[in-house]
């Protein structure tokens, strides 16, 4: 499983509305391969690197969410995306 061993600072794709690609942290190599090879991962996603701060699950600040039980939904935080995309395609 992709993600083993990743310091604070980790790889995720991103829609362009912010919505974190299967809520998961990758190594960058690993996000460069999936999307060379996924034909499910569309060009138009954002690789981005980000640290926890810089994610939130369930609309709660990922540093602070509980364990995850089930599934959480993961979005880039409002100010990340912002400087991803610019301002104009923020929320
Ligand atoms: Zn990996």
């Amino acid at each position: 499983m992709c993600g083993i061993g990743l310091g604070p600072a980790a790889t995720v794709l991103a829609r362009p509305d912010g919505k974190v690609v299967t809520n998961a942290a990758l190594h960058a190599r690993c996000a460069d391969l999936a999307l060379a090879t996924c034909p499910g991962l569309s060009a138009v996603l954002l690789r981005l690197a980000v640290t926890p701060d810089d994610l939130l699950a369930d609309g709660r600040p990922l540093p602070d969410a509980p364990p995850a039980l089930t599934w959480q939904t993961w979005r880039l935080h409002p100010q990340v995306l912002a400087t991803a995309v610019g301002d104009a395609a923020a929320p």
